[in-house]
């Protein structure tokens, strides 16, 4: 559950006095709340004179051990009888802001869960190990005993300026020998000093490129709503390619201009996009931002957290967590890819960062910015109703037009058997390859088949405890559980019965589908970008270079790839399973399906060279499919929409869910029909559940689950915590989690 824990063994570097636990002067009291899953901050007793502020980060005792967290408020110590520990130590890190803190609370009540946990994602970068300080040389003064042209050389540059040893070397022509002596006789000294980070000022007067006019007219919309000031939103409703990225940049550009204090945090649903974003910052403004995502190594995460707290880093391009960094004038969030369901954070604090961007906008009388090809039904009726500036961008830029989609019906044109690509697809490919383009073969299936299966007992092989297929990897030989982790060798025998070679690989993934590329096209260069081949974001930044430069003749992704990215040379998207998200049937199935296929389809075409995307369909004639090949998203999104208001769910009403999962089946039934029977009475809302979750068995504990639906005018929030309130207490072993607004259903 918690993203990190109490260390006893690390405090955090401390400045101002350490003054023993229990003290018996008091003047205040200090509100300390901290990064653990508890109800509410603690009361600690300010030492005389340590004068606290609201927003201070201090250590404080919890039973045995000490604790870091933060100040939340400040309240006078007359009259309050009781004794209180007190605060141990102010830490040196800049005080989170008064409107950070507001909305740590806020999100908190928005999950239905403790502060602590927004609290803790709000201080991961204050917690992370500080940068090594730097080795420097500096001369000393002193004469070595005897003298040589190389050391006085190298004493000479010294005496300049300080450098690290090996770059005084090199600076000064010497031997590193040369150094080193120098050093063992007194002559120079190491010094080792804390370099600060350095983001240099983003200039905001670089001119961009000559808008067309509908990106101006979008341009122009915005620096209206910027000069209105206070909260403000807007979603760009942008076709792919038409220059979304563009317009913002301006907002942006405007943003900075306007106040020279001012911030702008930008979110991205994808570590592999911001290596390509930050270079178009770093080209517009002529700096780069500050990168804040999970790949970012500790002690550059401390820097662009301490930056922004202290205001010298201006623009924060990152993932969602980065909603939690200590701005303290954020003044535009922009959201891109609003649609993306990477913005849902569904495990430890849970949450939705676009709807959480919105919140923190609204609390820092700031803007926010929506954007996306194929924008969430939520923003869209925002949009409709009024609540946000709805800027559409319909065309591409310049010469460049929107690829024709096709549907290939595998009723009619099936693959051979043990194959995947059907020959209008393979046909397609020759004439790409033959023209010297690119093709991206679209499969959302990492590894290389999603089931492994004994010919000879028929057993599906499982991870243990789990319930959940193994996925076969070939690259690395290994069955992977994709929803634990648990990795095993391919096994010659089958565990089940103990049959020898009787196991069977049953569909494709993307290695599958490149080797057959590769049978079909064996002059053709090809890759695959998953997340298992393409592990990190500079390994991410090459591939999407080779890609650029046209060094790759066939691409075979799962969305990594699918998303933001510009190939020039890339005219024909395949896709090869188009049904695959459409099965799992949830309420948001096909508004995926569609978002995802119009954006994989979006990759083609993006240059002067026209695109094609075929689809591989069973069902060409659902309205996502006939939707995608007439172009005609509005009529797919009425007709989705008409569906969700008839029933009631998101956006015309609110969902929660609340998952129930230990290890005893017996004791969690039991406990469910409890907690069934502790819920509340609300109009407008209708709980149901218990049921066996679809997932109904991870890492040896069974799951449960509630769906509750309520209207729009209910307090959602309001009756979860009513319900947590009132329900028994969940024996030992078993976990309750709420999800508010859940996304994943399984
Ligand atoms: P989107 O974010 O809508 O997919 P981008 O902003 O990435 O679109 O633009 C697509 C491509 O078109 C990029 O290569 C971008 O540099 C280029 N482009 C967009 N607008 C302009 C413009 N006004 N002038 C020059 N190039 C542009």
């Amino acid at each position: 559950m918690l993203a990190f824990g109490v260390r006893r063994e690390t405090p955090w570097p401390s400045t101002g006095r350490s003054i023993s636990a229990m003290t018996t002067v008091m003047s205040r009291i200090a509100q300390v709340l901290l990064p653990l899953p508890l109800p509410e901050a603690f009361d600690y007793a300010e030492p005389e004179g340590m004068d606290l502020k609201v927003g201070e980060l201090v250590a404080v005792p919890l039973g045995p051990r000490q604790v870091s967290g933060a100040v939340v408020a400040l309240k006078d110590a007359h009259g309050h009888n009781r004794a209180l520990k007190s605060v141990l130590a102010r830490h040196a890190e800049p005080a989170l802001p008064a409107r950070a803190l507001e909305f740590i609370d806020w999100a908190a009540r928005y999950a239905v869960d403790s502060p602590g946990q927004p609290l803790a994602i709000a201080l991961r970068g204050a917690r992370a190990p500080k940068p090594r300080p730097q080795k420097l040389l500096r001369a000393t003064g002193l004469r070595p005993a005897r003298m040589t042209p190389a050391r006085e050389k190298a004493l000479a540059t010294a005496d300049a300026g300080s450098f690290p040893p090996k770059a005084l070397a090199e600076v000064a022509g010497v031997s590193t020998a040369v150094i080193k002596s120098l050093i063992q006789e007194g002559a120079l000294e190491i010094e080792l000093r804390e370099i600060p980070a350095s983001f240099p000022a983003p200039d905001p007067a670089r001119p961009g490129p000559k808008l067309n006019p509908s990106q101006a007219a979008a341009v122009e919309a915005l620096r209206a709503m910027l000069d209105e000031g206070g909260f403000q939103a807007a979603l760009i409703d942008g076709v792919t390619g038409s220059g979304k990225t563009e317009v913002y940049l301006e907002a942006v550009a405007a943003v900075l201009a306007k106040d020279p204090d001012a911030q702008v945090l930008v979110l991205l649903p994808e570590i592999a996009l911001t290596q390509a974003v930050i270079a178009r910052f770093a080209e517009r403004f002529g700096a780069e931002p500050g990168e804040w995502h999970s790949g970012v190594a500790s002690p550059n995460r401390r820097r662009v957290w301490e930056a922004v707290a202290t205001g010298r880093c201006r623009i924060v391009v990152g993932a969602r967590s980065a909603l939690f960094l200590p701005f303290g004038k954020l003044a535009l969030i922009v959201v891109d890819e609003e649609h993306d369901a990477s913005y849902k954070q569904d495990e430890g604090f849970i949450y939705h960062a676009r709807d959480l961007a919105v919140a923190r906008a609204k609390i820092e009388d700031a803007a926010v910015i929506l954007a996306s090809a194929t924008p969430s039904l939520e923003s869209l009726w925002n949009a409709e109703q009024g609540r946000y500036r709805w800027l559409r961008l319909k065309a591409r830029h310049g010469q460049a037009v929107l690829p024709d989609i096709e549907l290939i019906d595998l009723r009619q044109t099936p693959p051979e058997p043990g194959r995947w690509l059907s020959w209008p697809l393979v046909q397609a490919m020759g004439e790409t390859f033959a023209r010297g383009e690119q093709t991206l073969l679209f499969l959302n299936r990492r590894g290389y088949a999603p089931l492994v299966l004994c010919k000879a007992c028929g057993e599906r092989l499982c991870a243990p405890d789990t319930q959940s297929w193994l996925v076969e990897h070939r690259y690395s030989g290994r069955l992977v559980c994709h929803l634990t982790g648990f990795s095993m060798p391919r096994p010659e025998r089958c565990p089940h019965c103990g049959a020898k070679d009787s196991l069977a690989s049953i569909g494709p993934g993307v290695e599958r589908v490149a080797e057959e590329a590769a049978q079909l096209f064996p002059e053709a260069r090809m890759a695959v970008f998953s997340s298992d081949t393409v592990q990190h974001p500079e390994a991410a930044r090459a591939l999407i270079e080779q890609m650029q430069a046209g060094e790759i003749d066939i691409l075979v992704a799962t969305q990594a790839a699918a998303k933001g990215h510009n190939f020039p040379r890339l005219t024909l998207v395949g896709v090869v399973d188009a049904d695959l998200s459409l099965r799992g049937g949830d309420l948001r199935a096909g508004e995926r399906t569609y978002q995802l296929l119009a954006q994989v389809s979006g990759r083609a075409g993006r240059a002067d060279r026209p695109g094609r995307a075929l689809l591989q369909t069973y069902c060409p004639e659902h309205p996502v499919m006939q939707a995608l090949m007439a172009k005609d998203r509005d009529a797919f999104i009425e007709a989705e929409m008409a569906e969700r208001r008839a029933a009631g769910l998101p956006p015309f009403g609110r969902l929660a869910a609340v998952i129930l999962s230990g290890p005893d089946a017996q004791a969690l039934e039991a406990y469910a029909r409890a907690l069934a029977a502790s819920a509340p009475n609300g109009e407008g809302v209708e709980v149901y559940g218990p049921a066996d979750a679809p997932l109904g068995l991870v890492r040896g504990r069974r799951r449960k689950r509630f769906l509750v639906r309520a209207d729009r005018t209910v307090d959602l929030q309001a009756f979860m915590s009513t319900w947590r309130a009132r329900a028994p207490k969940p024996p030992g072993p078993i976990r309750m989690t709420v999800d508010i607004d859940p996304y994943n259903f399984l």
